[in-house]
């Protein structure tokens, strides 16, 4: 079984809200339900980002809302999955490279679309997706829930 870490030292859904937890959680201005594609954890800017499993260096980009970006292939229970990571500000690891589970791979930002955000709102977008690029909407994506086994809505956990 992979052993699976939590990507911050203190993790904890942005604003404790049901919106920043994965699903069709949000509302387009017209009322109708809008996906958010993994988890926001509240991360002031520069917090300390680590790998949540071992495993390698899918991409490192930057560009469009996610900003500076990074994905980490990995297994568990007999899948392949990658563990995506948006709004960064620096990236210490390199594609392809062989990452350690809990290993400091990132800083936090405000990159892409999270540009210029109140302390309390800055984050790390996350997600568990199935496919390196996935498709629109929640395809291609899961709950972090199936990895983690526990959301942090109400009280932080420690990593
Ligand atoms: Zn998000």
């Amino acid at each position: 079984m992979t052993d699976i870490y939590w990507p911050l030292q203190r993790n904890v859904i942005r604003g404790r809200s049901d919106h920043n937890t994965f699903g069709l959680v949000r509302r387009y201005a017209n009322g109708a339900l809008k996906p958010h594609q993994g988890w926001d954890f509240e991360a002031p800017l520069q917090t300390p980002v680590y790998a949540v499993a071992a495993g390698e260096v899918a991409f490192v980009r930057d560009r469009g809302d996610y900003g500076l970006q990074l994905c980490i292939e990995f297994e568990f229970a007999g899948r392949t999955l990658f563990a995506f990571y948006a709004h960064l500000s620096k990236v210490h690891v390199s594609e392809g490279a062989r990452v350690s589970g809990n290993e400091l791979v990132a800083a936090s930002g405000e990159s892409g679309n999270a540009a210029g955000m109140a302390v309390a709102d800055q984050h790390v977008h996350f997600e568990i997706r199935t496919a390196k690029q996935p498709r629109l909407g929640l395809l291609d994506r899961v709950s972090p829930l199936t990895v983690f086994g526990k959301c942090p809505l109400h009280e932080a956990i420690p990593g």
